[in-house]
This record gives C-alpha cells, sequence and structure tokens, in this order.
C-alpha cells in the first residue's frame, strides 16, 4: 500500500519566488474562471481550453501545466459538493502558493525549484528535512510553496503490520482513553483546556476601541492557540502510535459527526460550556493518528459511537450512572463501579471486534480483510484485571516505551 505524506519547514522570504507564488495564483484562478465558464472539470479537457490562455503569464510552462491540475481539482471538488447538495461558492484562490512537480531537484541539503531556463532558485533544506529524506525508500513527488514555508510530498509503499490486538480511543474533555480490556492508557488533555482559557483571558484583556487593531490582535492568538494545541497533541498521538506498533493493535475511534452541531447556540448550554466543548480539537488527534498510522501501516477503523458508555463491558448489560460520581458508572449485575472513559475505550474496541469479526453482509465491506481470523477478542473477564495508568504527556515522555 502507498503511504503518502508531507515535510514542511520554514524558508527565507525571496522576492523571485514570492512573484511567482503571485503568477501562480493568478493561473489557478483564471482557470477557473475557464472551467465554470465552460463547465467543465476534467483535466484533458480544461488543458485543452486554458493552456494557451496562459501564455501572457512570464512563467515556465511546467508552473502552468501544475496550475490547470489546481484549478482542476477545485472544480471538482465543488462539483462534488454540490451534488453532495451542499451550498457552495465558485472557487477562488486568495493567498498565493505554488506548486510543482516537475524540474526540481534535491543534491543533500540544496533544493533547486525551477524559475528561469537553467536558473533555479535554491532553497536550504534544513536538518530536519534533510535526514528525514535520506530514507532510500522514499518517493519525492512534488513540493508547495507558501509564504513562509515550503512543503514536500513524499510516499513510499508499506506493508500493513498483521494486527492481533485492537484498541478503542474515547476523546473526552479532560482525557483521551486508549484501551481494550487488559490496558487503558488515559492522557490527560487538562493543558489543552488551560491553554484554551488562557487565550479567552487575553482576549478578554483588549480594550482599544480600534477593529483592524482587534482582529489582528485575536488572529494572533487564535495562531498560537492553535499551534500550541497541535503540538501538545502531537505528544499524544506519537504515543499512542509508538504503543500500537509495539502491541501490533489497530486503532478504532468512534465516528464522531456532528460534535459542533450538538453544542450550538441556542441549544439550551452556557456559554463557557460551549466555549469549551466546541475549543476541543476533536477532528485534530484523529487526523494526526490517521495520517501516522498509515504512515507505518497500522489500519484505522470507525464505529457507530452510540451506546458505548452506556453498556457494561463485562456482561453487556444496562449500566446506570452513579448518583455521587457523574464520572462513574455502576452495573447492578456485577455489581462494580467503573470509570466512564474505561468503560467506554473497552467498549469501543470490543463493538469494533464483534462487528467486523463476524461480518455480515454488507456491513464492513473492504474492510473486513483488515480483521485477521486470528486476532484474539478483546479480553473481557474482570474489570479488575484492567491495568490503569495515567499520562501526562506534557511532564514526562522519556523512558515511556520500556514498561
Ligand atoms: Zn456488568
Amino acid at each position: 500500500m502507498k503511504a503518502v505524506k508531507s515535510i514542511k519547514q520554514q524558508i527565507p522570504e525571496n522576492h523571485d519566488m514570492n512573484n511567482m507564488m503571485e503568477t501562480f495564483r493568478d493561473m489557478v484562478n483564471h482557470c477557473i474562471r475557464i472551467g465554470l465558464k465552460y463547465n467543465c472539470s476534467t483535466l484533458k479537457r480544461l488543458s485543452l481550453l486554458s493552456y494557451h490562455e496562459l501564455h501572457q503569464y512570464d512563467i515556465l510552462s511546467s508552473y502552468k501545466l501544475n496550475a490547470i491540475s489546481q484549478a482542476c481539482g477545485r472544480l471538482s471538488q465543488m462539483k462534488r459538493d454540490i451534488r453532495k447538495g451542499k451550498n457552495v461558492k465558485s472557487p477562488f484562490v486568495k493567498k498565493s502558493y505554488l506548486v510543482n512537480c516537475y524540474g526540481f531537484k534535491i543534491n543533500n541539503s540544496l533544493m533547486s525549484i525551477p524559475f528561469e531556463p537553467r536558473q533555479p532558485i535554491n532553497i536550504l533544506l534544513n536538518n530536519h528535512t534533510v535526514k528525514f529524506l535520506s530514507d532510500p525508500v522514499l518517493k519525492v513527488h512534488s513540493f508547495t510553496l507558501t509564504a513562509f514555508n515550503i512543503s514536500i510530498c513524499i510516499s513510499k509503499e508499506i506493508d500493513m503490520i498483521e494486527c492481533t490486538k485492537i484498541v478503542g480511543i474515547d476523546r473526552n474533555l479532560r482525557n483521551v482513553t486508549v484501551g481494550n480490556g487488559e490496558l487503558v492508557t488515559f492522557y490527560k488533555t487538562n493543558k489543552l483546556l488551560s491553554i484554551k482559557q488562557n487565550t479567552v483571558y487575553a482576549r478578554s484583556g483588549f480594550h482599544r476601541n480600534d477593529h483592524r487593531k482587534k482582529r489582528q490582535y485575536y488572529k494572533s492568538l487564535q495562531q498560537r492557540l492553535q499551534n500550541r494545541t497541535k503540538q501538545y497533541l502531537h505528544k499524544i498521538s506519537k504515543n499512542i502510535m509508538d504503543n500500537a506498533v509495539e502491541t501490533k493493535s489497530i486503532i478504532v475511534f468512534e465516528d464522531l459527526k456532528g460534535i459542533r452541531k450538538l453544542y450550538r447556540k441556542g441549544n439550551g448550554q452556557g456559554n463557557k460550556y460551549r466555549g469549551k466543548l466546541n475549543g476541543w480539537q476533536f477532528y485534530e488527534l484523529q487526523r494526526q493518528i490517521e495520517y501516522k498510522a498509515k504512515w507505518v501501516g497500522i489500519p484505522v477503523v470507525f464505529i457507530d459511537p452510540k451506546r458505548t458508555s452506556k453498556l457494561c463491558p463485562i456482561c453487556g448489560d444496562r449500566i446506570q450512572e452513579d448518583k455521587q460520581n457523574r464520572r462513574k458508572l455502576l452495573c447492578i449485575n456485577c455489581g462494580k463501579s467503573m470509570d466512564r472513559d474505561v468503560v467506554a475505550s473497552m467498549n469501543i474496541a470490543h463493538k469494533a471486534w464483534s462487528r467486523f469479526n463476524h461480518a455480515r453482509g454488507d456491513t464492513c465491506e473492504g474492510q473486513s480483510d483488515v480483521f485477521e481470523s486470528a486476532m484474539s477478542e478483546p479480553k473481557l473477564s474482570d474489570y479488575d484485571d484492567v491495568v490503569i495508568r495515567i499520562l501526562d504527556v506534557s511532564k514526562s515522555v522519556t523512558g515511556f516505551g520500556s514498561r
């Protein structure tokens, strides 16, 4: 299977490159206009229609071809959205950028991108990028330039790991719980909440009556919030992936759709509560784990989140909320009080196992091959046997791999 990923690094500003990026953006917009006019979104037809019109732009022809393909991508995305019944605007590229898959060379730490015939622009790659690209199995496909960054698109052939275990991931406000009937790991995410709160606090401290400044300030705060959150989530997702590879486990997510709909204005919830829940980047962790898993060959599957915290993972009966402690659940049948998040992650793992292993009809086309027949059932003997550990990645990550 082919896995694709990109590696990104910062680059210093360059006048020639900025000009090229602006021209590239204009070409993409030009092609989009042509595509809309003739209502076409196939690459071949769009190339025929627009290639000769691009002669007015003073740029190498490889960029023109890439601009057409970029426009094509945006047009077909629009068509897909229309088919889905979404409310779409016609595509338009605002920021200048540049993509090219032809004629660039990487020689150790120097990357040369085509500019004028036989006069490339050289970019110095940093140590991290060089080290990453030195892997001989990698294939380099294309590069994308934006105002401050370059990302290089790479791919490699990977073999899927034959998994024997399965772990469920439950995302909550204050923690991410990863586990199955043997081992459950809590990743604390309190820090994310405090990052968010700090941002809200800093925002409230702005008193100047100046719209423009206010927007600038808010934007920079938002950027900082996102960077910090992302970085923190990367630590968590890396840890989860390392464990999954080590134990050869399939990763299961709840298919959370419409999470924002639950906490919209007018749903009878307080402002603070909504702010907290909407501030959680539920999707970001999933995105990171999905691409990291693909890169190492660990399958990721999704299941319906229905009733994952309503049934007892041991006997399968309905369980009740503990009146005294709302994070605890009580099973009358087993007579046990269990942690809500542990229950959820165990149930997610088990649900995925039973769904895909006892494939019935059309429920799991194309995904059942992921589940080997040798895969062991997530052990659900006794709640007390589950090993629970709590991790705070902000404090120490080192020395964790060797338990
Ligand atoms: Zn029970």
